[in-house]
């Protein structure tokens, strides 16, 4: 008999069953009290997850969506920019920003590392940028950037701090108002244990100042055209939403919500150290450097002669676990685990048991089930 297997990329995530059958109500108009109703809600829990009092928008598209209309909205062609790169995500928004005509200067860290806000103080101290573009937690490394510091830099200066938490939100804290954060942008199938297809995007009163004022090309993405119509009395969308996504997040939201965001953190902080705690034990070495260690995946450095394909294969096809490879300059060099959203101990105890199953299986000797130990010790 086929058994569902357990989901543990960074994305798309395990999505909890009353998120999915909230996705199958029956459909609803969108131009009704009743769709109005749902999206008030929706953005009221937005902002409790955002931890902003600023409005948060909505559009149907990935992640890589919500990175271009930040790109569109509050710049326009010849802006002087700062992009963050510490991977592969970094390098995106580098290129979306280049696409319209941006001028980038790009800022790149070693990968593993994050980068050092010291450099970016630097940097604002050399050039007038109008904004600097950061990845919270790069998902191809593992590694995550100190967003709060990075804030302090950027709070009372004329530039915007755009930050892509499109795998952070929701696992990893983000004090978007408090850390002076003017854009926020995820999706929803990370973290927030939904499924994909939704982009979310915060922005703050130098935000709508900079929207006013851009003049990149842009239609469906229009911040400014999307704020007014959810401030409406019944609040809607310039176009046709996607009800069924919307009616999962706003049940993922709600779940997050009653779980308490603090208790969501902690979980997520218990469960990356179990996983580095049992990895460790098995010998392996960790991708991230130490102090840029992501709470919401573990990327694990694959041995002199073992390829992580194989492992990952291995993982997937025999022990029922999914898992991620490198991307690019890193594939087969390192495993990633992903453990945001909807993951229990119990999903890092299986995880941990298939990898060392797999590392066998691909001739890696280790002492079976030291890894497990580890991470129930840091359980219990
Ligand atoms: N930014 C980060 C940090 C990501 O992890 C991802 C996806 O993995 C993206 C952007 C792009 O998101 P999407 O694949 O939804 O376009």
């Amino acid at each position: 008999m086929k058994k569902e297997k357990l989901l543990m990329t960074p994305g798309p995530t395990m999505v909890p069953p009353a998120v999915l059958m909230a996705g199958g109500e029956p459909m609803i108009h969108h131009r009704t009290p009743e769709y109005s109703q749902l999206f008030r809600e929706l953005n009221k829990n937005l902002k409790t997850i955002f931890q902003t009092q600023n409005p948060v928008l909505t559009f149907p598209a990935a992640g890589t969506g919500g990175l271009e209309a930040a790109v569109v909205n509050f710049f326009s062609p010849g802006d002087r920019v700062l992009c963050t790169s510490i991977g592969v995500f970094g390098d995106r928004v580098a290129t979306i920003a280049k696409a319209f005509g941006l001028n980038v200067e790009k800022l790149t860290v070693p990968l593993g590392e994050a980068v050092d806000p010291r450099i970016i103080e630097e940097k604002l101290k050399e050039q007038n940028y109008k904004g600097v573009f950061v990845t919270h937690n790069e998902t191809s490394t593992g590694a995550y950037n100190d967003i709060e510091a990075i804030g302090k830099i950027t709070k009372n200066k004329d530039i915007l701090l755009i930050v892509d938490a499109v795998s952070s939100l929701g696992g990893l804290d983000l004090k978007t108002d408090e850390w002076g954060v003017d854009v926020v942008i995820t999706a929803s199938q990370k973290a927030l244990m939904a499924p994909p297809g939704l982009t979310f995007l915060s922005v703050s009163n130098k935000g709508w100042e900079a929207a006013q004022n851009s003049t990149s090309p842009k239609f469906y993405w229009d911040v400014i055209k999307a704020r007014k119509a959810m401030e409406k009395p019944s609040p809607q969308n310039p176009y046709t939403p996607a009800v069924s996504l919307l009616r999962s997040v706003n049940k993922a939201l709600e779940l997050i919500i009653e779980e308490g965001l603090q208790e969501v953190f902690h979980r997520h902080s218990q469960l990356a150290k179990a996983t580095r705690a049992a990895v460790e034990a098995l010998g392996l070495k960790l991708f991230a450097a130490p102090q840029a260690r992501s709470n919401v995946i573990t990327s694990i450095k694959m041995p002199e002669g073992i390829d992580g394909e194989k492992v990952k294969k291995q993982m997937a096809e025999k022990y029922g676990v999914i898992t991620a490879g490198g991307q690019e300059d890193l594939k087969g060099k390192i495993l990633r685990i992903g453990h945001m959203g909807y993951v229990h101990e119990g999903d890092i105890i299986q995880t941990i048991a298939a990898l060392e199953k797999a590392l066998i299986d691909v001739g890696y000797p280790i002492e079976k089930a030291v890894g497990i130990k580890a991470a129930l010790e840091v359980f219990n």
